[in-house]
């Protein structure tokens, strides 16, 4: 599904949607976007609910992605599921060092690499979430902190070409505020000195807001968590993001 240069919209569903509501949502997305051209779609359910996306959305090219993924190929690692299991179900791609794994779940630099590393290796998609705290930008660290994530995965992986990064400012996931679209471009065209790879913007994504986000040179799409569970918000963001795209 994904081609170079076309913007990527994402929906990441956190722990929401189990696999009946699942099987629900994407026969209406399906159905609703046949025919969408320009754009990248994606889909990250969570774990449990992977299967069923695949089967239903088998045939469109809307992909589906995992929330995240082990750097194992298998072992004693409770909970966790590798880029080879993913492989097997059908799965696309994965996110990779979101906030909220960072911050709830211990993800550091080094883990979110490792996880990277793998799964581009087993031939899976990564969109590796990076991002500063409110804290951090107040105190005028922000370059500091994006060229400290952006470098652990460029060390480890290099300018992949399976790899895109979300630049998603942490003070702005699921809180109603966004960066303003100079905040966002500014930051996007920083990630891209350290590395050469599409970066899609992330935080509080709505219909409202997509046109002018979407609109930066250097934002190559967005990973939306809430507006992403609400076919109609969703579907108008990846439309958004196919007009922009063919201007
Ligand atoms: C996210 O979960 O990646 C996200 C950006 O969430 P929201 O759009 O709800 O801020």
């Amino acid at each position: 599904m994904r081609v170079r240069g076309r913007p990527l919209v994402a929906g990441n569903w956190k722990m929401f949607k189990g696999p009946g509501e699942t099987a629900y949502f994407c026969r209406a997305l399906r159905e609703r976007l046949d025919g969408i051209e320009d754009v990248d779609i994606a889909v990250c359910p969570p774990a449990v609910s992977l299967a069923v996306a695949v089967q239903v959305l088998a045939g469109t090219e809307i992909a589906v992605l995992a929330q995240n993924v082990h750097w194992a190929d298998e072992g004693a690692f409770t909970g966790e599921i590798s880029a080879e299991m993913l492989r097997e179900l059908g799965v696309y791609g994965t996110i990779v060092g979101h906030s909220e794994r960072r911050q709830l779940f211990g993800e550091t630099d080094e883990s979110v690499a490792r996880r990277v590393d793998a799964a581009l290796d087993a031939g899976l998609w990564v969109i590796a979430c990076i991002g500063e705290t409110d804290e951090e930008r107040s105190s005028g660290q922000t370059e500091l902190v994006l060229r400290i994530q952006a470098e652990a995965i460029r060390d480890a992986v290099g300018s992949h070409e399976q790899l895109v990064i979300a630049y998603e400012p942490v003070w702005a996931i699921g809180t109603g505020k966004t960066a303003t679209p100079e905040q966002a471009e500014e930051a996007h065209a920083f990630v891209r000195t350290i590395v050469d790879v599409p970066v899609i913007y992330g935080g509080s994504v709505k219909s409202e807001n997509a046109p002018e986000l979407l609109a930066q040179p250097h934002v190559e799409g967005a990973l939306v968590g809430g507006a992403s569970l609400d076919l109609e918000s969703f579907a108008a963001i990846c439309e958004t993001a196919s007009s922009v795209a063919r201007r």
